[in-house]
């Protein structure tokens, strides 16, 4: 947690000094209509993180007032979500559990003059609305009686009305400069079923009486949303003044959305992506979703650490893709062991090494504790086919005829031949190994500047290894179409060669392929049969200063 404040802190530290709030509360409240993005992991962050700064509480709340979308599917992963980004919620609530209390608050507004039923349609309502340069027109309605008021919401309550027929208005100001202050709906007439509240309710409230409410029934002190409510805060304090709510009263407070490059932020898109069978599922490993980012390897420190670094703003902006991916470089730099892997294999021969032994090769040097694990070592080898040329660049540190390079965590060996077929192609190396080079106790006085992975040929494993990209190509032409951005080649199927010591990997465990990039063993593996994901390539392309 960095001693930074931003600019929410600040809010909060005045509240605290002047004695406006003694203790902080926020929540999260996510609308379970879909699974938690990247973007939900900047909300998280900022109000658990303000949570774990003042010691004061946050509560998970889902936001079910909407009866027609809802799933506990979605509720089960948006918790499964939070626990894996290490959060702790100290109340989980739904709002629809308050749908009395809004109610309630409603039949106030209506007792205090200051709500009405309306009977005009959705269009009537809209016309009269007027626009940012034009007051509105009141309601033919607006007038009606305290007594023919509740008698009309309690019957529309009671099922007497259709859908549409009749709607609650908030009696606030048809002239008001902000469009959202000219009389809003606060609730309408719907026959739906609720996931939690079954046939209780016909009547729904509107998002914006609710969520006030919501917040404020729970004692929340700051509640913080994306810039898009900015314009609804000014009815978000008339709801919670008008419904008489104690003191301290929440404060909604807005910040900047986060946006990534080429990163598909839309609920609606990422939803589509998964029924038309475009990705393997919501936690496929390509999709932004926490859970895709989970199965894809990236930890989930590496994501508060991106969220910490990009701060808290009042400005939108779109932050680089290779920003995020560097954070995750430089948490599995510490964190992931090296193992080798080879891609495009090339057989190498010993012709002067007979049996096998067992090396032992750390797993990563930057680690606090230096850990190996046993690696075999025979005959017969695999390197990949991109160390070898057969006619070398000028300084070229890999192997070469007649050019020697270190195995990693093995020996030196010298290229004594290369074996082609009729069209000329390398199919075969003949090397000898340097006897007195074992890595650790080389007294061979050879000094090579190449180091390459390898794997012993009998013993390694073939994977199926995933070579993953952004699901978006670049806007090209200016086509921004989600659509017609789908990148096909976003996922790429190849094998690998790897050691064996990866057979005992768990589901999650995530690895370095010296040279090569970090991967994370996928859930798809079955036995033997393993499935690597790719997480990040090893080169920064993420360039800081611009
Ligand atoms: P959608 O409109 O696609 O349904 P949403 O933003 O409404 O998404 P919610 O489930 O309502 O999603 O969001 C829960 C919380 O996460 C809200 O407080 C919202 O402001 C915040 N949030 C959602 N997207 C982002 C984002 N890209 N950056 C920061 N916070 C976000
Ligand atoms: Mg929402």
């Amino acid at each position: 947690m960095s001693e930074f404040k931003n600019f929410i802190e600040d809010i909060i530290d005045g509240d605290l000094a002047s004695g406006k709030v003694s203790e902080v509360y926020t929540r999260f409240p996510p609308e379970p209509n879909g699974y938690l993005h990247i973007g939900h992991a900047k909300s998280l962050c900022i109000n658990f993180g303000i949570k774990a700064k003042y010691n004061g509480k946050c509560n998970l709340r889902f936001d079910d007032t909407n009866p027609s979308k809802e799933d506990v599917e979605y509720v089960e992963s948006i918790k499964q979500d939070i626990k894996w980004l290490g959060f702790e919620w100290d109340k989980l609530l739904f709002a629809s559990d308050y749908f009395d209390v809004m109610f309630d608050c409603a039949v106030k507004l209506i007792k205090k003059g200051l709500a009405y039923v309306s009977d005009e349609t959705a269009e009537e309502i809209r016309q009269r609305r007027g626009t940012l340069y034009e007051a509105g027109i009141e309601s033919p309605f607006r007038n009606r009686s305290v007594e023919e008021n509740l008698k009309l919401f309690y019957e529309m309550r009671d099922g007497v009305y259709e859908d549409g027929a009749k709607v609650l208005r908030a009696k606030i100001d048809m002239g008001s400069p902000n469009l959202n202050m000219r009389d809003p709906v606060i609730y309408r007439v719907l026959h739906a079923t609720h996931h939690n509240t079954g046939d209780k309710w016909c009547i729904y409230p509107m998002y914006d009486f609710a969520h006030p409410i919501e917040d404020a029934h729970e004692g929340i002190t700051h509640s913080i949303c994306t810039l898009e409510f900015e314009d609804h805060r000014p009815l978000y304090d008339w709801v919670v003044q008008n419904c008489d709510f104690p003191k301290p009263q929440p404060q909604q407070i807005e910040f900047a959305r986060l946006n990534v490059t080429n990163t598909i932020m839309s609920k609606r898109y990422l939803k589509k992506l998964v029924d038309e069978g475009k990705v393997l599922g919501w936690d496929d490993p390509r999709m932004p979703t926490l859970s895709g980012l989970r199965r894809r390897g990236y930890p989930p420190e590496a994501l508060k650490d991106f969220c910490e670094r990009i701060g808290v703003s009042k400005a939108n902006s779109e932050v680089q893709e290779s920003y995020l991916q560097s954070c995750v470089r430089d948490n599995l730099n510490r964190t992931a062991n090296r193992v080798m892997a080879v891609f495009e294999p090339l057989k190498v021969v010993l012709t002067n090494y007979e049996g096998s032994e067992i090396l032992s090769v750390e797993d990563n040097g930057n680690a606090e504790v230096l850990t190996y694990r046993d690696v075999p070592f025979s005959k017969e080898l695999y390197i990949d086919r991109s160390d070898f040329a057969l006619v070398p660049p000028p300084k070229y540190y890999r192997l070469k005829p007649d050019g020697y390079v270190r195995l990693k965590g093995a020996y030196i060996i010298h290229c004594d031949e290369a074996v082609t077929d009729e069209n000329g192609n390398v199919t075969e190396l003949r090397c000898s190994v340097v006897h007195n080079s074992k890595s650790g106790e080389d007294t061979s006085g050879i000094k090579v500047k190449g180091v390459i992975q390898w794997v012993d040929a009998k013993t390694s494993v073939d994977v199926t290894v995933r070579k993953l990209q952004s699901l978006l190509t670049d806007v090209v032409d200016g086509v921004t179409d989600f659509n017609e951005r789908f990148n096909e080649q976003s996922m790429q199927i190849v094998t690998a060669k790897v050691e064996p010591s990866l057979l005992s990997a768990k589901i999650g465990d995530r690895f370095q392929f010296m040279r090569v990039g970090y991967y994370v063993l996928d859930k798809d593996s079955v036995g033997s049969k393993l499935v690597f994901n790719e997480i990040v390539g090893l080169k920064d392309s993420f360039n800081a200063v611009k």
